[in-house]
């Protein structure tokens, strides 16, 4: 059973394409307020796992459970309320709204939030909107992307939308955040950024699991490390077991 310092408990998690086995029952226990790295070989099913976990996709076998709860049939939007956010390794910003717009269209998956109470506008929404207006401009000062706050999404910089789809995932102040290659294709000079934003927002008590071909941040930053090869955990460990791994030196020299 789920303890309550653990933030998330996947068990046995299969997912097949068309006769593929991209998962071949995969398990893992994330602590609370922690920082989990997910490395393994391309097509070793890092991406499948994270939409198994948030709904993106649905399970052939396995369960997840959030903070205690059963998360079986819930959809992605109502499994993001309850705490549990995704970057995606292909970016997803709103390229025709400005960072602000940007950022409050992502918290209107935000607890609270009613389309009813929108329509109806009462003062309780009025405060809704200033407390998100005001969430965003303070995650624009911490992302340093405050003098764009007006700009078009769609005219960033790479390094820039990664950041700020970070932001957008953090509106609703997550439990979990799952992470896709969030330095993939990120200019070196703003890696480092990237990486103490990351440290900070664990710090806020945010749990991060994190996918990434950078293996010296994933070491540097996990409390501990998952292997996949397969579509199945070949080792979890601290990062230097991991990292001095014969398995996990095969597994990636093999490919
Ligand atoms: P990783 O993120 O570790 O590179 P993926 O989860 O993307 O791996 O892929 C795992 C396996 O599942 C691969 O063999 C991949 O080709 C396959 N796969 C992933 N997504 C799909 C899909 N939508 N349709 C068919 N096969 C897929
Ligand atoms: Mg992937």
């Amino acid at each position: 059973a789920a303890t309550a310092s653990q933030v998330l408990k996947a068990d046995g998690i299969r997912k097949a394409y068309r006769g593929v086995h991209a998962l071949d029952g995969v398990s893992i226990e994330l602590a609370a307020g922690s920082i989990t790295g997910l490395i393994g070989p391309n097509g070793s099913g890092k991406s499948t796992l994270f939409d198994c976990i948030c709904g993106f996709q649905a399970r052939d076998a396995g369960s997840v459970v959030l903070d205690g709860r059963d998360l079986k049939g819930l959809s992605p939007q109502r499994i993001a309320r309850l705490g549990l956010r995704r970057t995606f390794q292909q970016l997803r910003v709103f390229p025709e709204l400005t960072l602000r717009q940007n950022l409050l269209a992502a918290a209107q998956a935000a607890p609270g939030f009613s389309y009813f109470r929108e329509l109806l506008r009462t003062p309780a929404v009025r405060r809704h909107e200033r407390e998100m207006a005001q969430r965003a401009d303070a995650m624009l000062e911490e992302l340093r992307l405050e003098r764009l706050a007006g700009a078009l999404a769609g005219g960033l910089s790479y390094g820039q939308k990664k950041l700020l789809e970070l932001g957008m995932a953090l509106m609703n102040e997550p439990k979990l955040l799952l992470l896709d290659e969030p330095m993939a294709g990120v200019n070196p000079t703003l890696v480092e950024g990237l990486k103490e934003e990351l440290l900070r927002v664990n710090r806020r008590g945010v749990a991060l699991l994190i996918v990434e071909h950078n293996l010296k941040l994933v070491f540097d930053i996990s409390h501990s490390v998952y292997v996949l090869e397969q579509g199945r955990v070949l080792m979890h460990g601290s990062p230097a077991e991991v990292a001095n791994d014969e398995r996990v030196i095969e597994a990636y020299l093999g490919h």
